[in-house]
């Protein structure tokens, strides 16, 4: 998906999708267990903090008609899951693809209870999904399914309760149609209910950019860190969709040379570097990346053994494997997708001294903005986009730092110095409010 666009259909994330190197199945939740307990080892957690923390809170499954276009019925499968809510309301995204199971939304909401930690913002974790390509529907199908699925899921969500938001497959246009159905219920607007809101209906200025700025200044405070810039720095980015289009627009604003992109269909390569302005559009009015004039086509398994320094997976999880991991140029790979590094190529990157930058951290700017869009929402006053802007530095240079002292502390790698920051905080904020009853 190509940001400036509001209808979801566009969005490339398909069924034609052109997968990078596979590996057998290990389940997404798994592998987030398996990355909390490296850092419940290190805080010396009990089984019963354990167990409370590898158990999601609430798991919704709902299955739901649709009336389609012509005239048949058709029953689509949802799920929201709340991670945990200790640390205040529950916050995530909602996803739209036919790969959506129980088991991704889990892990995607306890990866969300860690993120807002980290960034220590006031929520809990939360994730959504419905397993469908939404680009079979119609824009009235699309409608017609949000709406339904909003209404399923009310039973738990709220601005004070669980707060949805964009993800893959989903834009403003998703989070109006879900607004205006819980305000409908509600009997009045209810604008804090959903974050990624077009502008117009209360959204924040500076959302939608905000994960892709955030992982831009991810990488800015970790090449500080590595002792190299940005600036001049060669990126590839796979994903042009929310997260990847922005990031690879606001590297090349920063100085570096955007050397790669890529979305569903494939990848593009100029190794003397991209107009991303160009590229951007290019995507928008073709709706791929893919016979972008003066550039070499790569597949999306080459395109992340690209020679480049700097590497943002920025689609979907589980895309560096064991498989490709030995053959990742980057010095520095900066998560801007949710789990896109299985645990076997985390270690080997490591090995290699190739420094991942987490996504729990590295794409956390999307939700902490819409922190502040929940806050501008909550007090009806709206910020400009340079306060905006600036806040989030604030708060992405704040993390880094801490999570960065506790790498050096303990001799781990940033991932589970991310982890034992967060765990840390929601376990000290559960241990106050104590078990009930
Ligand atoms: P999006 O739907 O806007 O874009 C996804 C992009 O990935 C598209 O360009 C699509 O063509 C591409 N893609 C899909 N499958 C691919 C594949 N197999 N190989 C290469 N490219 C592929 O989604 P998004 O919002 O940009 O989300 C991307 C990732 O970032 C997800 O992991 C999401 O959970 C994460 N994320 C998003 C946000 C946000 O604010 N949108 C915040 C934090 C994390």
């Amino acid at each position: 998906m190509v940001t400036t666009t509001t209808d979801p259909r566009t969005a490339t994330t398909g069924t034609a999708v052109q997968s990078s190197i596979g590996e057998p199945e290990r389940s997404l939740y798994d592998i987030a267990v398996g990355q909390f307990h490296l850092a419940a080892d290190i805080l010396h957690l009990d089984p019963g903090w354990r167990a409370i923390l590898t158990h999601c809170k609430r798991e919704l499954a709902v299955n739901f008609p649709v009336k389609m276009d012509n005239g048949s019925i058709e029953v689509f499968t949802g799920y929201r899951v709340q991670h945990n809510i200790a640390r205040g309301p529950a916050k995530g995204g909602l996803r739209y693809h036919q790969s959506v199971s129980l088991d991704e939304v889990k892990a995607l909401s306890m990866w969300m209870t860690w993120k807002c930690a980290v960034v220590n913002i006031p929520y809990g974790g939360a994730k959504g999904g419905i397993t469908v390509d939404p680009k079979r529907l119609s824009l009235a199908e699309l409608e017609r399914m949000t709406r339904r699925f909003a209404a399923e899921i009310s039973v738990l969500i709220g601005p004070d309760r669980d707060i949805v938001a964009p993800d893959v497959n989903t834009n403003a246009q998703v989070m109006a149609w879900i607004l205006d159905t819980y305000s409908m219920n509600a009997g009045h607007s209810v604008p804090g209910v959903v974050t990624g809101k077009p502008v117009n209906v209360g959204g924040s200025v500076g959302r939608n950019e905000a994960t892709g700025r955030g992982v831009v200044f991810a990488i800015q405070e970790a090449c500080r860190r590595e002792g190299f810039a940005l600036e001049g720095s060669r990126v590839v980015v796979q994903g042009f969709g929310n997260v990847g289009s922005v990031a690879a627009r606001m590297a090349a604003a920063a100085g570096a040379t955007v050397v790669g992109v890529s979305d569903v269909f494939g990848g593009i390569y100029n190794p003397g570097g991209f107009d991303m302005a160009a590229v951007t559009d290019y995507a928008v009015r073709t709706g791929r990346l893919t016979d972008f004039p003066g550039a070499d086509a790569v597949t999306n398994a080459e395109l992340l053994t690209l020679p480049c320094d700097i590497l943002i997976p920025a689609a979907l999880e589980k895309q560096i494997t064991e498989q490709n991991a030995d053959e990742i140029t980057a010095k520095l790979v900066a998560e801007g997708a949710n789990g896109p590094t299985t645990p076997e190529a985390d270690a080997i990157l490591r090995e290699r001294g190739i420094t991942v930058v987490p996504d729990v951290y590295a794409n956390a700017g999307g939700v902490i903005v819409s922190y502040f869009e929940w806050v501008q929402a909550l007090q009806a006053f709206a910020w400009s986009e340079s306060e905006v802007n600036s806040r989030l530095h604030v708060f992405m240079v704040r993390a880094f730092n801490e999570l960065d002292e506790i790498a050096q502390q303990h001799m781990i790698s940033l991932r589970t110095a991310a982890l034992v920051l967060a765990v840390k905080r929601v376990v000290d904020a559960a241990q106050a409010l104590g078990i009930f009853p």
